[in-house]
């Protein structure tokens, strides 16, 4: 967790050493209150703790108000180019909103935009795109580079800073992973303003979340990051899920289940596959319960195996045809190969955080 300023979206903390926070965006139309609603509800179950909407037109700020009504989630409200768009959303209830000063228009328009959100006590993330540098930027580095990525961010910044605003978050996103990388190290080091980050327009999820996971994976592991969002062209709970992995993945994440598996090799004699599969697939099942934080490991033979196995919470070192279960280091039982994945299922739904025990 990085040491940025603090900034309060709604109830949820970005910056200020407050943990990594994880948020998505409807691909509803907004003005439909209900599918956006259902599909709040849904991100909100996955672990979507930001909900973030397109406001393309008046329509859509209008509906903002209902949405507000039914959900406590923090909403920010995403505007481009009409600063009306941004007083209606402030004025509709939305826990931040998201603009480019630049686009917004004239000095007086973003003048207006941001004494509201001064009076709402709500921040504004500024969030700079490599598909819309200014052209007086784009002149100077002769194209989209990461420095002119940063400056255009900082001059955005800026623009909110001269009428004495600074509840901001900032964004800077390529879907160049090397140039988005860059880009946000430059105004880390040259700015104190919280960080929202993420890949751009990563693509499809098989090759978004490798993107998404360099990209992303890199800034955290560096500390740098506040609030991210893992874009897919998907299912925005897709986004969601994926986002807890990779947080789990780096060891950020201390509420999640982690689950290592073995390669498998010309030692392993069960099919290992369809064991880790079935235990990643049913693993919800465990955290329905309330069971966190947790590591499970499934490994394949009996050379490796145990110490990986001994190593986690709760661990498989399979022989063949059969799986050798352990917990805490200790040697729990023996099960046939069809029965490990519901073993494992079920030792980790009675997991007992206060004794350790299963
Ligand atoms: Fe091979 Fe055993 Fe290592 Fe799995 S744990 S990759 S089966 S040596």
């Amino acid at each position: 967790m990085s040491e940025k300023k603090a900034v309060l979206c709604r109830n949820v903390k970005i910056g200020g050493g407050a943990p990594v926070s994880i948020q998505s965006m409807t691909n509803t139309p907004t003005a439909d209150v209900k599918a956006t609603m259902e599909q709040i509800r849904r991100l909100e179950e996955a672990g979507c703790q930001i909900v973030r909407m397109a406001v393309p037109d008046m329509e859509a700020a209008r509906a903002l108000y209902d949405i507000r009504k039914q959900t406590d989630l923090p909403l920010v409200a995403d505007i481009h180019f009409d600063h009306r768009l941004a007083l209606e959303a402030i004025r509709a209830g939305m826990d931040k909103i998201r603009i480019n000063p630049g686009n917004i228009g004239s000095q007086d328009k973003v003048k207006e935009v941001v004494d509201l959100a001064k009076e709402y006590r709500i921040p504004i993330r500024v969030g700079v795109n490599s598909g819309s540098l200014e052209k007086d930027i784009l002149q100077k580095y002769g194209k989209v580079t990461a420095e002119g990525l940063a400056e255009s961010a900082l001059r955005n910044v800026a623009l909110l800073e001269k009428y004495d605003f600074d509840d901001i978050v900032i964004s800077l996103k390529s879907s160049d992973v090397k140039m988005n990388y860059e880009a946000y190290k430059i105004v880390n080091d040259r700015s104190d303003y919280p960080l929202h980050i993420g890949v751009t327009e990563a693509g499809t999820p098989s090759r978004g979340k490798i993107k998404s996971a360099a990209g992303v994976g890199a800034l955290l592991l560096e500390d740098i990051g506040d609030t991210m969002r893992i874009s897919l062209t998907a299912d925005p709970v897709e986004e969601v899920l994926f986002a807890k992995e990779l947080l789990a993945a780096l060891g950020i994440r201390k509420d999640a289940i982690e689950i290592v598996s073995c390669p498998t090799c010309g030692r392993t004699e069960v099919d290992l596959e369809k064991i880790a599969e079935s235990i990643e697939r049913r693993i919800h099942e465990v955290t329905e319960k309330g069971v966190c934080g947790i590591k499970i490991a499934v490994m394949g033979c009996a050379v490796n195996g145990p110490g990986e196995a001994r190593g986690a919470d709760l661990g498989v070192a399979c022989g063949k045809g059969k799986g050798v279960i352990f917990s805490g280091g200790e040697i729990l039982k023996t099960v046939p190969e069809e029965k490990i994945a519901d073993e494992i299922i079920k030792l980790a739904g009675e997991y007992d955080k206060n004794t350790g025990e299963f």
